[in-house]
């Protein structure tokens, strides 16, 4: 199933175009995202046999919003690729080195990101998982269970601020807008193997991270276990599962994002969305 955010409201995919959940439910589901994941597990038994093909209706890539665009938690991964930690310069951790997204970052698919001031923004393409069931304690073999689907993400990270007064990663990849994702929710069963997925970005066509969810060091179920064991998981959360090697701040000179520039970010049996970086808006 893919499940977007279509102006606020959740709708399925159905031929070649969209269904509105609380329409085709005659009010059981939705209308919004987050309340489609508060009741994910009657929602997912209802919506194969839903008839909504007639219902569906074509959408605009610039109708669609974040996938879940209110978690209450959002958790980041840091070096969860070894060629990721070796270009950082750092051993690969022996357990998920995590940190969070504040959720008023989150964005949509095909949003402008306003840079700030720093000038040392940069990308992370990331594979992001959201969930679909309270966790709490949960072993990777059930770890799968928990997820509603997958999507893209880029974790935009201020590297100036992330790494200032002996770190700043929650605040620094947190500025508005730094969590674009979508351009809509996959459910596993839909992905040839949810545990390996092509993923790349590229900057106005270069193409500069691409890698497999294969290399993750911390898989999505043991991600799910590792984080479970300390706090909740709560339906619609998400979990940026981290970024591969070929960030800007890697590179000899370094390279960051400017004003004017487009990121497509992509997940294999997903979806691409495009971020355009913008300058200031102008005062007044
Ligand atoms: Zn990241």
């Amino acid at each position: 199933m893919r499940l977007a955010n279509v102006e606020g409201r959740a709708s399925i995919a159905a031929g070649q175009g969209w269904a509105d959940v609380a329409t085709a439910s005659g009010g059981r589901f939705g209308p919004s995202l987050p309340a489609v994941y508060e009741e994910w597990d009657d929602f997912s038994s209802w919506a194969p046999t839903a008839m909504i093909a007639r219902a569906a209706v074509e959408v605009d890539e610039h109708q669609l919003g974040a996938p879940s665009p209110a978690p209450r938690q959002v958790f980041g991964i840091g070096l969860n690729y070894r060629a990721h930690a070796q270009e950082s310069g750092v051993a690969p951790p022996e357990r998920p080195a995590t940190f969070t997204k504040f959720p008023s970052c989150i964005t949509g698919p095909f949003a402008d990101v306003v840079l700030p001031a720093g000038g040392t923004t940069d990308w992370e393409v990331e594979l992001v998982v959201v969930i679909g069931r309270v966790a709490r304690t949960v072993t990777r073999d059930a770890g799968w269970s928990c997820v509603a689907g997958v999507t893209v993400g880029q974790d935009l990270s201020e590297r100036g601020l992330q790494f200032a007064a002996g770190g700043q990663f929650s605040l620094g990849k947190s500025y508005p807008g730094f969590g674009p994702t979508g351009p809509w929710l996959v459910t596993a069963d839909e992905l040839a193997d949810a545990d390996d997925l092509e993923l790349g970005c590229s900057i106005d066509g270069e193409v500069v991270q691409r890698a497999r969810t294969g290399d993750l060091i911390f898989s999505v179920p043991a991600l799910i276990e590792e984080l479970s064991a300390v706090l909740p998981l709560l339906p619609g959360d998400l979990i940026f599962t981290g970024t591969p090697s070929g960030v800007g701040m890697a590179r000899r000179p370094a390279r960051f994002l400017a004003p004017g520039e487009a990121i497509e970010s992509w997940v294999e049996g997903v979806g691409t969305m495009r971020t355009r970086i913008v300058g200031d808006p102008p005062v007044g």
